[in-house]
């Protein structure tokens, strides 16, 4: 008997549960991928700038978890596995760059020396004397990010140092974020009995390595896409499922029915809750408690010559008087695009602002130019441009949040399970990582 799966949601949470799956359930079992976009990928997007692929989504990956590499040694992609060309970023902050931080765990610092510059001197010696302060931690605790840092080294750690990176990760701030997920190896040490912030972090640091932290895929994820589009050979309904039926059927906004064994969700949270609500009401209730921010890209490409510093790019403090939270000079970052152009973009959007959903493209576009100039301190000619919007596509995982996921994936009654990046992790790797768990919780056997 051939078995039948249906996916819903076609971005690399639900591609890669794809792949997993034909290789748990075997060339017999029929895999059908509900997805309303006009491409798969969701925020996996590439698309031409100044004659040149670009990623207008993600773009990158951290290579500290192993799923990326892994994947595409899989798929045979390795050879197109890009590192970095070393250059660091700068953060904006006061009206000027600097570099930044080092000896950091996302921003917060293990000694005052790593901010000495950014920060000024009454925040260099609250760090210092951290140490000498009283400390009580209670292990297993989850406080927001500022919670803990603004007390222990003050509130420009957390708006120049820790809400760039944050900024960057979850379009989110240390407000928002729990400690557990944005630092999880200083909310060990903490557990472990380290007796203050300084020595959480120190004992929390990476081993020091000059090993590369992100890589990207050359000609852009479209490329990882379009492989796991053709190792699952899924058949793609370009539709939006709208009901979900214990047993199960599924039906689409095109008022067609479809029956399947299992069903993976592979959807942003919101819509998950909105599916499940009958079915799964612990579970939809818990993914109805994750909220998400919106971003915009505007990407750019730009005369090969523009005078840019030698830089990956440059991360906004909080606060400042800009509209862009991050810019990245992608050719810098990767090497150079070729095509006699520079490739950068701009993000736009942060969690609690509507700039991405409000903002028209002439907009985003005009608040492009006049922040580069602010930053670089010269106008840029713009040789092309494309405007990317993200709407809630970026969860936030507030405190608590591990203990959410647990009730969401409790609440699941069997054969139906759920992949996405308000689970393990908001990064591609984290997505990919969540999908291999979505379809092992499945317990496929190979039809034979
Ligand atoms: C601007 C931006 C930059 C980022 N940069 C990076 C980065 O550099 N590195 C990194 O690791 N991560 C990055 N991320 C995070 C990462 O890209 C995402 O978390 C990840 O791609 C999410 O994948 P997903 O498949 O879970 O969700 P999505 O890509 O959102 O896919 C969900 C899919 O579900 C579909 N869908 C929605 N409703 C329905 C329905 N009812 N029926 C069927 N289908 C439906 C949608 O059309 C969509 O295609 C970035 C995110 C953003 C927004």
């Amino acid at each position: 008997m051939t078995t039948s799966f249906c996916i819903v949601g076609g971005g690399i949470s639900g591609l890669a549960a794809a792949y997993r799956l034909r290789l748990a359930a075997g060339d017999d079992a029929r895999i059908t991928l509900f997805d309303p976009a006009d491409r798969l990928g969701g925020i996996l997007r590439t698309e031409e700038v100044g004659g040149q692929p670009m990623d207008v989504g993600a773009e990158a990956f951290v290579l500290r978890r192993p799923e990326m590499p892994a994947l595409l040694a899989e798929l045979g992609l390795s050879d197109l596995q890009r590192t970095p060309t070393g250059v660091r970023p700068l953060i904006y902050s006061a009206g000027t760059t600097h570099p930044l931080p080092t000896g950091t765990v996302m921003g917060i610092p293990a000694s005052a020396e790593s901010v000495a510059g950014l920060v000024d001197e009454e925040t260099v010696a609250r760090i210092s004397s951290e140490p000498a302060r009283p400390f009580s931690w209670k292990p297993g605790s989850d406080p927001t990010v500022a919670e803990l840092v603004a007390d222990r080294f003050g509130e420009q750690v957390v708006s120049r140092s820790v809400d760039p990176l944050l900024s960057g990760v979850y379009a989110g701030s240390a407000a928002t974020i729990g400690l557990r997920a944005a630092v999880p190896s200083v909310a060990a040490a903490l557990d472990r009995g380290a007796a203050n912030l300084t020595q959480a972090v120190r004992q929390g640091m990476p081993p020091a390595s000059n090993a590369p932290i992100f890589g990207a895929v050359a000609g852009g994820y479209q490329v990882l896409v379009d492989e796991l589009v053709s190792r699952s050979r899924v058949h793609w309904v370009r539709a939006a499922v709208s009901a979900l039926q214990p047993g199960w059927e599924l039906r689409d906004d095109t008022g067609s029915r479809w029956d399947a064994d299992a069903v993976v969700l592979a959807l942003p949270a919101a819509r998950m809750a909105h599916l499940v609500g009958d079915v799964a009401p612990g579970a939809a209730a818990a993914a109805g408690r994750v909220v998400s921010a919106s971003s915009a890209v505007v990407a750019l490409a730009v005369p090969a010559d523009t005078p840019f510093p030698q830089c990956s790019g440059v991360l906004v403090a909080s606060g400042e008087p800009l509209h862009a939270k991050a810019v990245t000079l992608s050719s810098r970052k990767w090497g150079g695009a070729g095509g006699g152009v520079q490739l950068l973009r701009l993000s736009f959007g942060r969690f609690g602002d509507d700039l991405a959903c409000r903002a028209s493209d002439d907009e985003l576009l005009t608040w492009a130019r006049a922040d580069l100039a602010e930053i670089f301190g010269f106008a840029v000619d713009v040789a092309d441009a494309r405007v990317q919007r993200w709407i809630d596509a970026m969860p936030q995982y507030g405190p608590g949040h591990a203990e959410l996921v647990a009730e969401l994936r409790a609440g699941l009654p069997p054969g139906l399970t759920v992949a996405g990046s308000y689970l393990d992790g908001i990064g591609v790797p984290a997505c990919v990582g969540a999908a291999g768990r979505a379809i092992e919780a499945l317990g496929v056997e190979v039809a034979r």
